[in-house]
């Protein structure tokens, strides 16, 4: 398909409620508004900027971000990766490396706080005339036909939309209220997240596969934002007990480097504790409602790329919207055909490495950091590229000229 240009405000008139004010919904809100769409906001939390740890942005997902103008508060805060690499716990290489050039400077990943990127968008949405944003507002119900309830601050509350959009993550509410024929799968693994005072030497982010599980780190601002699965038998009991210093130990036995930066944790509850739930659906339209982010297909964090994929979300629904402005189920069908594919293959590329991290027994997994090793030696620097060019899902310089509107980028 070619190149067509669009108008300045093509979506002017559309009322858009969305449900759910974090990176989704906050980017959403800020590229749809941006084509003209008068949108309300409806976030439960009444301050959502206080949320913990750190996140991989990466260049799909940045490459939104910097297209809606927030390049420069990212860059104060972010700390720019250009590699991304799986070791083992004798810190060998054993799959990854550079961050492709994608162009248009999208040359790398980037580390950062979640509060400073939430902070930067939620900014963004304030000085937005088009968002009404209303916090403290829960939603509680929806309808295919745009009626959307919610209570805020004891009242209830109705409101019609043109199009209802579901960014209310994986206990998505919008998601239960429609038919998407949708599945959230409790997988049992528990993923543990924080941020270490302790600043690791290296710029770069890397995952170590150990007999553990995974334990991942990324430099950002003065500390280390640390990830670790827990799956093992013996960490799942120490984060059963709260017992901190089971924790540490356990995972200073399996990897060392593990040990100045679970130093400087002070206390159990600086630790984010997550299970990881799948969410796989049939469709992520139904009706006047679409589903963004976790609430359509909520992923294992392997690859780094469940907020990322919430970006290329909004951006791919606010182009489709805009190219056929007058035709909401024309454009929804071409949201879900051009999304569920790109976002799926991650789904299962993400459940493939874990189930590679946690294979059974260890004694295993030297033959099967060997085995990847070798694999990516065959497959060399251009078929890693092609593969990571996959998991971004668009082009990125496409999501970044289309985030910022510039004239002729509707391609698909
Ligand atoms: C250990 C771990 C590491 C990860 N690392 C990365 C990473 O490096 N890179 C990456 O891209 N992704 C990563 N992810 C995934 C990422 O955190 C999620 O995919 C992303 O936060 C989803 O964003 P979202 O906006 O779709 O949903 P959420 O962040 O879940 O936001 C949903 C919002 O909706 C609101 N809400 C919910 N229900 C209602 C309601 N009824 N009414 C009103 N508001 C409501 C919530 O309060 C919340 O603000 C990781 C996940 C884990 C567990």
């Amino acid at each position: 398909m070619g190149a067509r240009e669009e108008p300045a405000r093509p979506l002017e008139g559309l009322r858009v409620a969305i449900t759910g004010g974090a990176i989704g919904g906050a980017a959403a809100a800020l590229l749809l508004a941006a084509r003209g769409a008068q949108v309300t906001l409806l976030e439960r939390v009444e301050q959502p900027r206080a949320v913990g740890a750190g996140i991989l942005l990466q260049p799909n997902g940045l490459a939104v971000l910097y297209g809606l103008g927030l390049e420069s508060a990212l860059r104060r805060y972010g700390t720019c990766v250009n590699q991304i690499a799986v070791i083992d716990a004798a810190r060998r290489p054993v799959l990854g490396g550079a961050v492709p050039d994608y162009g248009a400077g999208l040359d790398h990943a980037m580390g950062i706080h979640r509060s400073r990127l939430l902070a930067a968008l939620l900014d963004a949405v304030a000085a937005e005339p088009g968002i009404n944003a209303r916090f403290g507002a829960s939603v509680t119900g929806a309808t295919a036909a745009g009626e959307v309830t919610y209570s805020q601050h004891g009242a209830t509350h109705h409101l019609l939309a043109d199009l209802v959009v579901g960014a209310d993550g994986v206990h998505s509410r919008i998601r239960d209220a429609g038919a998407f024929g949708a599945e959230a799968r409790h997988t049992g693994v528990t993923y543990v997240r924080g941020m270490s005072g302790y600043r690791v030497e290296t710029s770069d982010c890397y995952e170590a596969w150990t007999r553990l599980g995974l334990f991942g780190v990324c430099p950002v601002e003065d500390q280390t934002y640390f990830f670790t699965s827990a799956q093992a038998p013996t960490l799942a009991a120490a984060l059963a007990a709260r017992d901190l210093e089971a924790f540490r130990r356990l995972w200073a036995d399996a990897f060392p480097p593990s040990r100045p930066i679970l130093r400087e944790i002070e206390s159990f509850d600086q630790l984010l504790l997550n299970e990881v739930v799948q969410v796989h659906c049939r469709s992520y339209v139904d009706g006047r409602s679409a589903l963004l982010g976790d609430a359509a297909h909520a992923m294992y964090p392997n690859l780094g790329q469940g907020a990322n994929s919430a970006l290329v979300d909004g951006a791919v629904l606010a182009a489709e919207l805009a190219a056929t402005p007058g035709d909401l189920s024309a454009a929804l069908a071409r949201y879900d055909a051009r999304r569920r594919p790109g976002a799926r293959a991650v789904q299962d590329g993400a459940a493939r490495l874990a189930s590679l991290v946690h294979l059974h027994p260890p004694v295993l997994h030297p033959v099967r950091n060997a085995t990847v090793r070798g694999l990516s030696r065959v497959i060399g620097r251009a078929g890693t590229e092609r593969q990571l060019r996959k998991y971004q899902q668009e082009d990125p310089t496409w999501l970044l000229s289309s985030a910022r509107r510039a004239p002729a980028t509707i391609t698909a």
